[in-house]
């Protein structure tokens, strides 16, 4: 069988939003304990817009991706201010940081 390289299969992202039911959490709060949310597929995430439920296959693609970058955004973060690094991530670091006030804009 030939291994499959860039064909076939394309690991696109899709984009993500907190489920609804549980925001986030992937479990909602039950009668006695926390139960696993059905709507996310005990995830957190839903698909952004139609907010439908990403298969467990899926998730676990997308998951991967979702933290990728969040492990990159947390290394531009650590390492701090550069004068190299990616601008953006600085400055929406400093806008919230010299601010001051807890603006999230929620
Ligand atoms: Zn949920």
């Amino acid at each position: 069988m030939k291994k499959a390289h860039a064909h076939g299969f394309r690991k696109e992202q899709i984009e993500l939003e907190q489920c609804l039911t549980c925001k986030g959490k992937a479990v909602v709060q039950g009668v006695f304990h926390e139960l696993a949310c059905v709507d996310c597929n005990c995830s957190g995430w839903v698909m952004a817009g139609s907010r439908l439920t990403i298969s467990t296959d899926e998730l676990v693609t997308q998951l991967s991706l979702r933290l990728q970058q969040a492990q990159r955004e947390i290394e531009v973060l650590q390492r701090g201010p550069t004068l190299s690094g990616p601008a953006e991530y600085y400055q929406q670091n400093n806008r919230r940081g010299a601010g001051g006030s807890n603006y999230t804009g929620d």
